[in-house]
């Protein structure tokens, strides 16, 4: 078995009638080499993710960021939830959870849009070159490391 995504397959449907019964009207269509062209997708990817979280007490325990459970090693997959574990660097972190380092320009989430903005420890709040100050921030996450540049 192969999972394809459906939605890029229905791109390239295709209208169609029989001729000799014209009273079927039209349909949709796909040819069976659309389907092998297809990209194959991942189930795992599929899987809904989480992070791990150092736990605070200084032990060697992780705490999984969607239900909480606590580990005593690092696994891809929650044992409790089954979550796919995934980079806290790829993440959204709550503000309630977790501030940036001060001064350290990061992606900010407020009102479902996204902001380069930081962090400002002194004011106790969020700020942007572009917008000035930012109320409502709720989630943040690190900015993607730059390419490596060769001139
Ligand atoms: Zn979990």
């Amino acid at each position: 078995m192969r999972l394809i995504d459906a939605d890029e397959l229905k791109k390239r449907a295709v209208k169609v009638c029989f001729p000799n019964a014209p009273e079927c009207g039209e349909f949709d269509a796909v040819v069976i080499y659309e389907i092998d062209i297809m990209p194959t997708i991942d189930p795992e990817s599929l899987r809904p993710t989480a992070h791990w979280i150092s736990d605070s007490a200084g032990s060697t325990n992780v705490v999984c960021s969607a239900c909480n459970a606590i580990s005593f090693a690092a696994y891809n997959f929650c044992p409790e939830c089954g979550k796919r574990m995934v980079s806290a660097d790829d993440c959204w972190i709550s503000v309630k959870y977790r501030l940036p380092k001060q001064q350290t320009e990061v992606l900010a989430f407020r009102r479902g849009i996204m902001y380069l903005a930081w962090y400002d420890n002194e004011i106790g709040r969020w700020a942007s070159n572009e917008w000035g100050l930012l109320d409502a921030v709720t989630h943040w996450m690190p900015l993607p490391k730059p390419p490596e540049v060769t001139q």
